[in-house]
């Protein structure tokens, strides 16, 4: 099974319900208050009955206009407990809505709030099982569930009290025949956290599993790995439907037993009553209007029955999305102190992905304030790696990498994206307008700025969008991947970071307007620091420093002259790729 995020415990759940209580405690108050008069209401009705039944049996006085008081009564206190009840559920549906929207946005801070080093690692598919599945079973469960388990429970309470009242013998005979719906609803409580954690942990495991078959397809097919990931696949898809077997198993337990528990205070107060009344030790009436009571009931049961199992999933869908507090980030995000100006210093750093090789030995380097430096090397030498690194993306496990003075890494996200910028060729174009996809990296951002952004990086295609800068992206207008890209690059521009990391940025586009686009954002980007992984060389020739990398390690550092000169790893290149020394 792939890792996993931390689930929050049973403790932090309740704090944080507790919270989210505490923030509408006038409404759930009210809802509770509410709900009693309605409860209060209903009870009436029947004692009106009981009271119709003594009249009637006693025969003495007016009967006739008794009964039809008694009976209008009853109809008024009906009518009264309706509208009381469709009032609390209103007010219920509302706190559902507030509560369901607050968890739903604290996910999504905290999801944002993640170091990006922290946030890269992060199993995907967990996560957004976590932000969809998840949370909208949270929020169905406090749109609806919670309102009607709130009016199920008083109503409830109030039958209950209101047949001990009564008459204590029927109310106790009612009370302990109910000791069988408590006992299979501790039965399932018990078993049914575990069981619905297993449920959710499963099916993001499943999601991630085929998620990642998926995105490495062409890898799977070019190394005939189809076999191993369809087994992998099902061993996940296996899993998942045993948890969810097990949990549907505990439902197939509680709902018969707990429908026959549900008969039983009825039955028992029939029999002990008739026994009583037979005796002459309590009325018809009273008989009559115990078994109502105790007949109502199992409507309250019912619903709270029903919604245990819905409580219960939720209450884990509810961990899993409390449980992104849990992330490990390692170390407070760090006070900026520019002690060493803006320099981007990496002394002595050692990187291993998976502990067992260092793919970065021992890297040394200084990027000044401003300067073009151009990183070269073979495949898997190192560059993107060490890209990741300079963007606080990943920390060394040895040595250091600071801009500043500070660990990049340490920089919280929202400093961070001010100083150093990583480009990659993955981009991501939000469903939205070209003007709001722009707007992220400088909310401030005038047309005009946009417009010039968009310019400096060749994208003059937006002009012929049908709305312009208000053309919805990503839905009828597909944005190719090159489009995509000089989108992210606009948003660079308009980001102005100090520091801006290529690697591969430009990669998609074909060759002449990538190089126009280079020269373009050179431009832009005068007196910016900027770090490129060069994939042409003549990206590294236009540069001011060029640092050139063989396994993991920097074996060469200086201007393109200089390296040509020397003769060395970057000169045999030169010569090999441009067929002579210019
Ligand atoms: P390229 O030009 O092909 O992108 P590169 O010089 O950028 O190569 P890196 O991508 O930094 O090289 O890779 C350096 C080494 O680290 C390679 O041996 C690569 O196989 C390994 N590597 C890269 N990413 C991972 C990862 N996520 N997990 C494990 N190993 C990785």
């Amino acid at each position: 099974m792939s890792s996993q995020l931390p689930v929050a415990g049973p403790a932090e759940v309740r704090a944080a319900a507790r919270r989210d209580l505490r923030v509408e405690r006038r409404t759930v108050v009210g809802l509770v208050l509410v709900n009693g008069l309605a409860s209060a209401a209903g009870l009436i009705g029947p004692w009106l009955l009981g009271r119709i039944i003594d009249t009637i049996q006693s025969g003495s006085g007016d009967v006739l206009s008794t009964v039809d008081r008694l009976a209008f009564g009853a109809l008024v206190f009906t009518v009264v407990q309706t509208v009381l009840a469709w009032w609390a559920l209103k007010i219920g549906y509302r706190f559902g809505e507030r509560t369901a929207a607050r968890v739903r946005e604290r996910f999504l801070r905290r999801t944002l709030a993640l170091p990006p080093r922290v946030a890269d690692h992060l199993p995907a598919g967990d996560l957004i099982s976590r932000g969809s599945t998840d949370a909208a079973v949270v929020a169905f469960t406090l749109r609806s569930a919670v309102p009607e388990v709130l009016v199920a429970l008083v109503h409830a309470l109030f039958l209950i009290v209101a047949v001990l009242v009564l008459d204590l013998r029927l109310g106790l005979c009612g009370l302990v025949s109910l000791l069988g719906v408590g006992a299979a609803v501790r039965w399932y409580v018990r078993r049914a956290r575990p069981a619905y954690l297993a449920v959710a942990a499963t099916g993001a495991d499943m999601a991630d599993v085929v998620a990642s078959t998926a995105k490495g397809a062409r890898t799977v097919e070019l190394l005939g790995l189809e076999r191993r990931r369809a087994e992998v696949t099902e061993a996940a898809v296996a899993r998942a439907r045993s948890a969810r077997l097990s949990a549907l198993w505990l439902r197939t337990v509680l709902f018969p037993w707990a429908e026959v528990s549900l008969a039983l205070p009825v039955v028992g107060v029939l029999l002990i009553g008739g026994a009583l009344y037979a005796k002459d030790l309590v009325s018809l009436g009273v008989v009559v209007t115990a078994t109502v009571y105790l007949r109502q009931l199992v409507g309250p049961l019912d619903t709270l029955m029903l919604w245990i199992e819905q409580l219960q999933g939720a209450g884990a869908s509810y961990a899993r999305v409390e449980g992104l507090a849990d992330v490990p980030t390692e170390s407070e995000p760090a006070a900026v102190h520019y002690a060493d100006g803006d320099r981007i210093r990496v002394d002595n750093a050692h990187y291993s992905y998976t502990g067992a090789r260092d793919v970065l030995q021992g890297i040394d380097l200084v990027v000044q304030p401003g300067e073009r430096l151009a990183i070269v090397g073979t495949s898997g030498a190192g560059k993107s790696t060490l890209a990741r690194l300079l963007a606080g993306l990943d920390r060394p496990h040895t040595g250091s990498v600071t801009i500043g003075g500070t660990p990049v890494a340490d920089l919280p996200p929202d400093q961070l994206r001010e100083h150093v910028v990583l480009i990659t060729q993955d981009q991501h174009v939000f469903h939205d307008t070209v003007r709001d996809n722009l707007l992220i990296a400088n909310p401030d951002a005038t047309d005009e700025e946009l417009r010039a952004a968009l310019a400096a990086v060749g994208a003059m295609w937006w002009e012929d969008l049908p709305h312009g800068l208000d053309t919805e992206v990503g839905d009828d207008t597909e944005l190719d991947d090159a489009g995509a890209q000089q989108l992210s690059l606009a948003r660079v521009v308009l980001a102005d970071p100090h520091t801006l990391i290529l690697d591969e940025a430009t990669a998609l586009l074909d060759p002449k307007t990538a190089r126009q686009t280079e020269q373009s954002l050179a431009g832009v980007l005068r007196g910016r620091t900027v770090i490129a992984i060069a994939h042409r060389l003549q990206t590294a020739h236009d540069a001011d420093r060029i640092a050139v990398m063989e396994a993991g390690e920097l074996v060469e550092l200086g201007t393109h002259d200089e390296l040509v000169s020397a003769g060395h790893v970057y000169g045999r290149l030169w010569q090999t790729w441009h067929g002579e020394t210019p």
